[in-house]
């Protein structure tokens, strides 16, 4: 089976494939020809993981997956949600978001937040959604090194730590991204 990973991300790429059986070979972004930058302007979550995968599909005309990512702060009404790579600006600065985030919520007492990942799947002519969900609080401060956007001010419940503090292996047991990337697992490889 072929399927196209609408990203060229080569370590998201790298670990759903060393995941899947070898009957299953997922093809980046620039393998199949695609270099132009997908538009992902929809209003939600869903709808931009929705976007890319059927641009693929219905550009190139492959199977193809797609996901995108956000953070949700409950005192924010949701946000920064769909906007959480350019919450502070076009510049797409984590530590600018970071900074942004935690001034938002400076007088704030509820820090509850959660991160959501939604992969949309186009296979045999058929959509499939899979959501995972991180829930979690905004710390005070950031602590910690590892991972990337967000992680340093997000304290997953049941965890005393930060995502950045976490090793990875641990990070992507509970992750958002894990969750929904093993289903996406299951789906294709029940038997696994
Ligand atoms: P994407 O859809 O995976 O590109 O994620 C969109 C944005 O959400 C990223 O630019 C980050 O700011 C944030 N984000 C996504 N996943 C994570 C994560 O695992 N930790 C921290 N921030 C994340």
């Amino acid at each position: 089976m072929n399927l196209v990973f609408a990203s060229n991300n080569k370590n998201k790429i790298k670990e759903i494939q060393s995941i899947l059986p070898e009957s299953v070979k997922i093809w980046s972004l620039e393998e199949i020809g695609c270099h132009e930058e997908i538009p992902e302007t929809a209003a939600t979550i869903e709808g931009n993981a929705i976007l890319k995968a059927n641009y693929v599909t219905q550009k190139y005309g492959y199977d193809c997956f797609a996901d995108d990512t956000g953070l949700e702060v409950t005192a924010l009404n949701g946000e920064p949600g769909v906007y959480s790579a350019r919450y502070a600006g076009e510049q797409r600065d984590a530590n600018d978001n970071m900074n942004k985030l935690l001034e938002a919520l400076s007088d704030q007492s509820d820090r509850s937040a959660q991160f959501k990942t939604v992969i949309a799947l186009n296979i045999n002519g058929a959509q499939h959604l899979f959501t995972g969900i991180a829930k979690g609080n905004i710390t005070l401060n950031k602590t910690g090194s590892q991972g990337f956007g967000y992680d340093p001010i997000f304290q997953p419940e049941n965890y005393t730590e930060t995502f950045a503090e976490l090793p990875l292996e641990i990070k992507n047991k509970i992750s958002h991204r894990g969750k929904a990337t093993h289903q996406l697992i299951d789906f294709l490889n029940p038997t696994k």
